[in-house]
């Protein structure tokens, strides 16, 4: 019986090849225990370049990055996995900052995720991750007019030109661009973009202020229309 390819143990969702790339051993230790609960089988690097010379000799399914990482960072590694494969790549980030960071580069994860996390959690985006990569569960990103959102890649732009969101920003637009042309209370928005947080209806005009500046230069403000005594929605036809 020969072993199961890449491609077969991606298509099962299961019996999966990740690579773990982090450098504090425990949390690779804690990883590495739920991978493999789930049947995944693992590899270890802990800097950038073990992670690189690793990637290419076992050809990972799936790479869980660490940002933080002596030598190479992460997102470098990223840039440089992007620039040879496709494959899912969940970036584990420990601060906010590193989030926005990693979202104005566009570089192309797949997913983040912020520390501390719960594993429950990060399995269930692994198996999203790894269903979408085995092509069964193909997404469209959203388009409304010349903005395309793809929640997925966590990118957004604008006739193909990138639009350089803050999480929130992102979170807020992908939710008006789900459903174009349908108006949405403030209170929906916070729902969506900043769930768990006490955040005032304000905060929502102040980040879609920013998004509007964004559209903006990229001359699509058009785009985001304020409706009085309700909230915001995307104009489906500009
Ligand atoms: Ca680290």
């Amino acid at each position: 019986m020969t072993p199961p390819s890449a491609s077969d143990r991606g298509k099962l969702g299961s019996m999966a090849l990740v690579l773990i790339v982090e450098d504090n051993p425990d949390i690779a230790d804690t990883l590495e225990l739920f991978l493999q609960s789930e049947t995944h089988r693992t590899e270890r690097a802990r800097d950038g370049n073990a992670a690189l010379t690793l990637f290419r000799a076992a050809q990972p399914d799936l790479v869980l990055l660490d940002i933080g990482l002596p030598g190479l960072d992460g997102l470098e590694v990223l840039k440089a996995i992007r620039a040879e494969s496709e494959v899912p790549v969940i970036m584990l980030t420990a601060r906010a900052e590193e989030v926005d960071e990693l979202l104005g580069l566009g570089l192309g994860a797949d997913d983040y995720i912020t520390k501390p996390y719960s594993p429950r959690k990060l399995m269930a985006r692994i198996r999203a991750a790894l269903r979408r990569s085995s092509g069964g569960e193909r997404h469209t990103p959203y388009r409304v007019g010349g903005l395309e959102v793809d929640t997925y890649q966590v990118r957004a732009s604008v006739e193909g030109e990138e639009l350089k969101l803050t999480p929130t920003e992102f979170n807020l637009l992908a939710k008006l661009a789900s459903a174009p042309g349908k108006a949405m209370s403030r209170a929906e928005l916070i729902e969506a973009a900043l769930p768990d947080s006490d955040a005032l209806d304000r905060v929502v005009d102040v980040h879609l202020k920013n998004v509007r500046r964004k559209l903006g230069e990229l001359g699509a403000d058009q785009l985001l229309e304020t409706v009085r005594g309700v909230g915001y929605r995307l104009r489906d036809h500009p």
